[in-house]
């Protein structure tokens, strides 16, 4: 079998076109697998998508005996294993989801030697058993997958991979590879010192895309934006829409469809049979815009998706990340465009704090979604901060292919603006049992006398109609970024606008708050409620 050959390069290259059927490694896959191949340990940061899977896969097949693969994600273990299985690779896994019986058949093949690769979860490798199991056979590589599931200061973190430390103490003579996906250079170097791998190679893979423009607009009537911009710039274009909801899946899915645009839905609510057919016509034609929720994507490889556009406003920057990343796998351009606005930001913040979770859960999902903002509201180079984000080096002077390099955004002085934002949120405030949210304000600010203005006698505060100078738009817009800067908060469920510590710098004239200027005149929205 392949395990008995020769260990050389040419051989990782055979199995790579002989086994997955690929013409060339990819990127740093090549280097990678020969450092491991050859006995070496190896941290790997790669991004999602980047074609981690390969590195340890092939010496598994390549070195004699069996590759041990550690992967918290439990769920997908089960279909990587078909996956390998329909390739002709013997692989098999050891998790709770089976039952005593299974697991029986899964050891008699490892111990037999029939195994080229065995997934198993952290939490196998605290009990002695498995160790027992482990020593019994014979191993070809570990591979520790999500490695940043070590760091006890990341979101993801996980006592069982503390353990994994003594794997290099118990097999001296077993290469380990440690990959991620997610790790900045402080958790590149926690991988190296918690795993116990300090003669380890780094092998780090650029985390740019050059060939996707990253746009960002300010959301007015979002489905109509949504499709001016595929009409002017992608049209006959395969393509990926996400949004938050089900609902709104549906809804710009039939929107699309209505104006000449082939779409089709695909959510977690469609059965099966509906799902997959629109998957597999996504891979199979050329022109299909699939409007998706984020369960769209996972293990998806279609070079020639063109463009990915968001109509809601991901949970994180590695989210983003991740999904525009799904765009333009062939190197050709192609556009990762976002419409963004005040009630994104409003909701999510809402959703953090009505949602589930411990306060710990809550200020990590708080901080994932200030980065997000900060990605959003940007007057620099959008790609720069990406990288930053990830730890890599941004493009001095940027990158030339995103919208704040190609048209950068004016900045103005939005002090007095603010101020008069944060006022009329002081008055409020004080009605104590009320609460209200930013179409308040606006309409406050603005002067109007609509029927919740006079029911509580806004009209007759002294902030009311100081706002003129600026439209809705504008002051929704100040509103957002004031929220993104962390100079106003959202509080309860009907996402009422309340000071914060920082607020007050800025009644008091302490600070100058910089505003960018909103790059596209937006859309008229129909409703002043729903922008
Ligand atoms: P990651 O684990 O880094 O997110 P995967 O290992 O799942 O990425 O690879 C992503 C996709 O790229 C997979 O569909 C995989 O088959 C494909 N791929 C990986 N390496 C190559 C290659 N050298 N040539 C062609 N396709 C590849
Ligand atoms: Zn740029």
């Amino acid at each position: 079998g392949i395990a008995e050959m020769a260990v050389t390069q040419t051989e990782a290259l055979a199995t790579l076109h002989k086994v997955f059927g690929y013409e060339a490694f990819r990127g740093e896959q090549e280097a990678v697998i020969e450092h491991v191949v050859a006995g070496g340990d190896a941290v790997v940061l790669m991004p999602t998508g980047g074609g981690k899977s390969l590195c340890y896969q092939i010496p598994a097949l390549v070195r004699p005996g069996t590759g041990v693969v550690v992967s918290p994600l439990i769920a997908l273990m089960q279909d990587q294993v078909d996956a390998l299985r329909a390739l002709g690779v013997r692989a098999g896994f050891i998790n709770s989801t089976q039952d005593f019986d299974e697991r029986r058949v899964v050891e008699a093949e490892f111990l037999a030697g029939e195994l080229d690769l065995l997934y198993l979860a952290p939490e196998r490798l605290r009990v002695e058993a498995t160790l027992d199991l482990l020593s019994r056979g014979r191993i070809s590589v570990f591979a520790i997958d999500e490695a940043h599931c070590v760091s006890q200061w990341g979101h993801d973190f996980r006592p069982d991979y503390l353990a994994l430390s003594l794997l290099g103490e118990r097999w001296p003579d077993v290469p380990r590879i440690a990959l991620t996906a997610t790790a900045t250079r402080a958790t590149h170097q926690e991988i190296t010192q918690r795993l116990n791998m300090p003669a380890a190679r780094h092998f780090v893979a650029s985390f740019d895309r050059p060939n996707i423009q990253y746009r960002i607009v300010p959301k007015a009537d979002p489905k109509k934006q949504l499709l001016s911009f595929l009409r002017e710039e992608h049209a006959g274009d395969a393509g990926i829409v996400y949004c938050l909801s089900r609902n709104s899946v549906d809804k710009t899915a039939e929107f699309l469809s209505r104006n000449g645009i082939e779409a089709v839905p695909y959510h977690a609510g469609l059965d099966a049979g509906t799902r997959a057919a629109h998957q597999s016509r996504f891979l199979r034609e050329e022109g299909l815009v699939v409007v998706a929720t984020i369960a769209f994507g996972m293990g998806i490889d279609k070079p020639d998706v063109r463009f990915v556009a968001h109509l809601d406003l991901p949970k994180s920057v590695e989210g983003y990340y991740q999904e525009t990343g799904r765009a333009g796998r062939d190197g050709l351009p192609s556009t990762a465009w976002m419409a963004y606005g005040l009630n994104d930001v409003i909701q999510q913040r809402k959703l953090i704090q009505s949602g589930e979770g411990d306060e710990a859960f809550r200020r990590r999902a708080q901080a994932h979604l200030d980065a997000m903002l900060a990605l959003c509201e940007t007057a620099e180079c959008r790609r720069g901060q990406l990288l930053a984000y990830f730890g890599q080096e941004p493009h001095p002077g940027g990158c030339g292919n995103c919208d704040t390099c190609l048209t950068p955004p004016e900045t103005w002085d939005g002090t007095v603006a603010a101020q008069k934002v944060l006022s009329t949120v002081v008055r409020l405030q004080r009605e104590r049992g009320q609460k209200f949210g930013a179409v308040q304000i606006v309409d406050i600010l603005l002067g109007r006398r609509t029927g919740k203005v006079i029911q509580f006698d806004h009209d007759r505060l002294s902030v009311f109609g100081i706002g003129e100078e600026l439209t809705e738009a504008e002051w929704r817009g100040v509103i957002r970024q004031l929220l993104a800067q962390g100079l106003l908060a959202v509080e309860g469920e009907y996402g009422t606008l309340v000071l914060t510590e920082a607020s007050g710098t800025v009644l008091r004239r302490e600070r100058q708050v910089p505003l960018r200027k909103e790059p596209e005149k937006p859309v008229t929205a129909k409703s002043p409620a729903s922008p």
